[in-house]
């Protein structure tokens, strides 16, 4: 791997270019109490998604950490795949 500039080049075909974070940009908030935009951060078994999955910056995957943890203490979010199970996966995206 060879890094060029901004650009990361990994074979010959395929360039990845470095993650735009959706929250700086503006596209997306972080809101605890906005559930269906939560959801779409953290994972089946309720997971918070790494920042690769995320695409957040270091500053922003904090908040939104932050967010889903206040979300969950609220019941919004569930905290472990059995409150899946039992809440039959209210608060994740299927
Ligand atoms: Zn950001």
């Amino acid at each position: 791997m060879v890094e060029n500039g901004s650009v990361v080049r990994r074979s010959r075909n395929s360039i990845r270019r470095p993650a735009i974070c959706p929250f700086c940009v503006g596209k997306a908030m972080i809101d605890y109490k906005n559930v269906s935009a939560l959801s779409r951060y953290i994972s089946n078994s309720g997971k918070i998604g790494s920042r690769q999955r995320t695409k957040a910056c270091a500053k922003h995957q904090r908040k939104l950490a932050q967010a889903i943890k206040r979300a969950r203490f609220l019941a919004l979010l569930p905290y472990a795949p059995s409150h899946v199970w039992l809440t039959k996966g209210v608060g994740l995206s299927r």
